[in-house]
């Protein structure tokens, strides 16, 4: 089976200046795989500074990686010429967190989704616009004579945020990267798009990763999950047990910094008292706000197998087997 993305040890530095004193690690050495003909929906978990949005940026070819490599359908994104090209910047496309911020004011709704149609010459006349139109926004749960011909301003959040999706679904995509795309709607709308997002892995067969510090929408969306601190994978598997029985302690932290009313926890019920401190050491990325950190932790931990379906890079569970960074794909479920 072929791989729709790879990543292989892929490192992004941001460096300051000419001189590189203030370099500063995004992310570290993240290597994943995602199957062709297993659409999943994967997410990237973690608080701001973690790297997530960076992970974004480099699948999107925003920017490049300093190390590694990104291939899409086998080749590496940064070296796509020609149709390979046109096909990936059509294949991937992304949700951002700010549903306003794609509208023009004083353009309607029919002009952002003509937009991509003109772009990749989707449609020969207008009829034919038209009908890709309508299908995408009935395909997101909306009805097309509710939104089309309108202003932005004549929408809700939820609507707005669920035409991004249908914009991003006209060019038939096969991998959605939705960075926090229901953090600026309101709560009573979030299950609303989450359950399109669901709809486009499950119908549509498109792979979603699904990037956000929020874990209580993650666990109702996603299959898998790795959480990331400061630019390193901390833990990852099954959503399911990732969320319910953490072990990383970061990840303990975060789970237990959320009220769970669906989960029988209470919140604060294992409260991490955290160390004073900044600053990241050469070893653990937690280390400085660990409460069970210990010599060996200013060396870098390696992944831990906890099971066959999550792993943890903490000392911790050292007595467990190692695994190599290049095997993380192996404990995602798709
Ligand atoms: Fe804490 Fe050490 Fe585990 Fe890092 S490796 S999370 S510092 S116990």
């Amino acid at each position: 089976m072929s791989n729709l993305l790879e990543l292989r040890n892929v490192t992004k530095v941001y460096s300051r200046g000419v001189i590189n004193a203030n370099a500063t690690i995004a992310l570290q050495d993240i290597s994943l795989t995602l199957k062709e003909d297993e659409p999943t929906i994967m997410t990237v978990a973690g608080e701001s500074g973690s790297g997530k949005t960076t992970l974004a940026m480099l699948l999107l070819g925003f920017i490049t990686p300093t190390t590694g490599e990104i291939l899409y359908r086998g080749k590496n994104i940064t070296t796509l010429r020609g149709k390979d090209k046109l096909a990936y910047r059509r294949e991937v496309q992304a949700v951002f967190q700010d549903p306003f911020a794609v509208f023009n004011p004083f353009y309607t709704v029919d002009h952002l989704l003509t937009v991509p149609i003109k772009q990749f010459k989707l449609a020969r006349t207008k009829a034919e616009a038209r009908k890709k139109m309508e299908e995408a926004l009935t395909a997101v749960g909306l009805r097309p004579e509710d939104v089309l011909g309108r202003f932005p301003h004549q929408l809700s959040g939820g609507q707005r945020q669920r035409i991004n999706v249908a914009r991003a679904l006209l060019l038939k995509p096969r991998l959605l990267i939705a960075d926090e795309p229901v953090s600026m709607v309101d709560a009573s709308l979030r299950a609303n798009i989450l359950e399109t997002l669901r709809n486009l892995q499950r119908d549509h067969g498109v792979s979603i990763i699904y990037i956000t510090h929020d874990l209580t929408t993650a666990y109702h969306i996603a299959k898998s999950i790795i959480v990331l601190y400061r630019g390193g994978v901390m833990e990852a598997g099954d959503v399911d047990t990732v969320i319910k029985e953490p072990q990383h302690p970061y990840t303990k932290l975060l789970v237990d910094s959320i009220p769970w009313p669906d989960l029988n926890r209470r919140w604060g019920e294992q409260q991490i008292k955290v160390r004073e401190g900044g600053g990241r050491s050469h070893g653990c990325p937690f280390m400085s706000r660990c409460p069970a950190a210990m010599e060996i932790c200013k060396t870098q931990p390696p992944l831990y197998e906890l099971n066959s379906h999550h792993t943890a890079s903490c000392y911790l569970y050292s007595q467990q087997p190692e695994v190599v960074r290049e095997r993380l794909s192996a404990f995602l479920p798709s």
